[in-house]
């Protein structure tokens, strides 16, 4: 493991362009369930179902119920953990220039990394579905279901629900990233969510190096990915910036 953490460091050390993508998994360690695997929202209820745009919009009061108001709680309390931290000290050294997250968390940001790409929008805001007036979702957490706007439209968390399109500048944005890394740090995701799970495909036909970061093999492991760290992200993102961080940018 330790072999495997410099030589991966030594890959990041010699990068000129270094970009994370990263998924549900990266938060776990700051309290939030991820949809696969043990413990995930997943086990309760199909959010292929319930975090579909097709169910929101025939129901908008039951996906609150069962799925944002719990999940909004979730996050407004939650810290970054030492994972976002390995990515901000990256980010520092010169290394990282940007992070492409599937996370609707905000826990990037709140470290302190300053160029995300929101792949799937975000927790923090709503928006009306008749004005398109955003609001804070803190407005949202208490109260009759499903919020309005003043206007009497309902609002929606600005997130991408499952059938809905990528946000232009957000896939735009992480293309251009894709195109021009050469070491890719691919963190807790599960590589199923399409297009997201495309990105670590393209990077490696581009000639970039892929280090994957996951408590578990994806289906990146065994084909795509140059390194496979197993094991809980914060963990593991600390000894990389750490063991980075101590290398010459030509890697010895
Ligand atoms: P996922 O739920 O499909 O998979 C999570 C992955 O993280 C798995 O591969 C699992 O092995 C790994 N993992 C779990 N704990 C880990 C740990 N401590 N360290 C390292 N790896 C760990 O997540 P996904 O691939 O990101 O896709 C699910 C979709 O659900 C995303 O589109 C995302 O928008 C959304 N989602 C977001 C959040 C969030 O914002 N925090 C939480 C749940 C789901
Ligand atoms: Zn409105």
């Amino acid at each position: 493991m330790e072999a495997l953490i410099q030589q991966a460091a030594k890959e990041i050390a010699r990068a000129r362009n270094v970009v994370a993508l990263t998924g549900a998994g990266i938060s776990v360690e700051s309290g939030i369930p991820p949809f696969r695997g043990k413990g995930g929202l997943w086990e309760k209820i199909d959010p292929m179902e319930v975090a579909h745009i097709d169910a929101f919009l025939e129901d908008p009061a039951r996906v609150w119920l069962l799925l944002i108001q719990d999940m909004g709680h979730l996050l407004a309390s939650a810290q970054p953990n030492d994972a976002h931290h390995g990515l901000v000290a990256l980010e520092k050294q010169g290394r990282l220039t940007s992070i492409i997250t599937q996370n609707v968390d905000g826990l990037h940001q709140a470290a302190g990394s300053s160029r995300v790409v929101e792949f799937h929008g975000s927790f923090a805001t709503v928006s009306c579905l008749k004005c398109h007036t955003k609001q804070p979702i803190k407005n949202c957490l208490t109260g009759e279901l499903p919020p309005l706007c003043d206007c009497g439209g309902v609002l929606r968390p600005d997130c991408v629900f499952f059938g809905e399109m990528i946000p232009m500048n957000a896939f735009h944005a992480a293309q251009a990233a894709v195109a021009t890394c050469d070491v890719m740090l691919v963190v807790g995701t599960s590589a199923t969510v399409q297009p997201a799970a495309q990105m670590p495909v393209m990077a490696k036909q581009n000639g970039a190096v892929i280090i994957e970061v996951n408590l578990d093999s994806t289906p990146l492991s065994h084909s795509i990915s140059d390194y496979m760290i197993k094991g809980p992200a914060g963990n593991s993102m600390r000894q990389l910036a750490t063991a980075a961080n101590e290398m010459r940018s030509d890697g010895s």
